[in-house]
């Protein structure tokens, strides 16, 4: 079922987003079920870079998706929101501000010993000196995965996500069964998610508030050691530095084996 023919992209989207997350509030229990379903199958397209089918965000209730497109038009013909303000400050998150702001970070991390000191003791400042602060993202703390520890991002009490570093938080991340299971049984949510975190690693999940906002720095993939900055930024995703998957070494990227 693809209902994204004919349907604009940019605020429809974020309006989307908007929606579902409202759905996800009002049917808890229910994360794991169709909207992992439809999360897998982002994965299945490999990384998000330049995908448009969106398929996570289609989950929207029609009952809803119509409530908010009569509240949307209400607020526009009453001119109480400019459509051209609306679309312009989500087109900032949703296309310019990205998870790549948080790759590029990632990847500075990866190839230079210094900078990922400072990052790691002091998040903001570091994160900064490549100007990816901001708003919901004042106060950032990266927590690094090991061969011995992984970490997870969640925020229980609602939906508090570094938006400068990784724009838009996805449909899943504000879901109630996700906010509530990360902490319950982290494992089994990773694994849901097609990650199998080892018994012998421990798992550490980081609760984010209005105060403090997290990012996961993931380990560097073995194979990679060849590769620029530049296209280190490439391979570091959204769902790693949010802690539900790895960065996976690139297709054809046999560890030892170049092209
Ligand atoms: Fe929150």
């Amino acid at each position: 079922m693809d209902e994204s023919e004919g349907r604009p992209v940019g605020r429809r989207g974020f309006i989307r987003d908007a929606a579902v997350g409202a759905a996800a509030f009002a049917a808890p229990g229910k994360l794991m079920g169709s909207q992992d379903e439809s999360h897998r199958h982002s994965h299945e397209h490999g990384h998000d870079h330049g995908h448009d089918h969106d398929h996570e965000h289609q989950d929207v209730p029609p009952d809803i998706a119509l409530r908010v497109r009569a509240l949307e038009s209400v607020l526009v013909e009453k001119g109480m929101v400019d459509s051209a303000a609306l679309d312009e400050i989500v087109d900032t998150y949703e296309n310019r501000i990205g998870p790549r702001n948080g790759a590029e970070v990632v990847a500075r991390a990866w190839v230079d010993s210094a900078y990922r000191e400072r990052l790691l003791a002091d998040g903001t400042a570091a994160i900064g000196e490549l100007g990816h602060l901001g708003g919901q993202g004042e106060h950032m703390k990266v927590v690094a995965n090991t061969p011995e520890v992984h970490n997870l991002v969640v925020c229980t009490l609602c939906s508090c996500y570094p938006w400068p570093t990784l724009g838009l938080p996805p449909v899943w991340y504000k879901s109630a069964p996700f906010r509530a299971r990360a902490v319950i049984e982290p494992r089994a949510v990773l694994s849901e998610f097609g990650l199998d975190v080892p018994e012998d690693v421990e798992v550490r999940v980081w609760d984010s508030t209005a105060e403090i906002r997290y990012l996961v720095l993931p380990e560097r993939p073995a194979g990679t050691e060849d590769m620029t900055e530049e296209e280190l930024v490439g391979i570091v995703t959204r769902d790693s530095m949010i802690g539900v998957a790895r960065v996976e070494t690139p297709s054809g990227g046999e560890p030892g084996g170049d092209a």
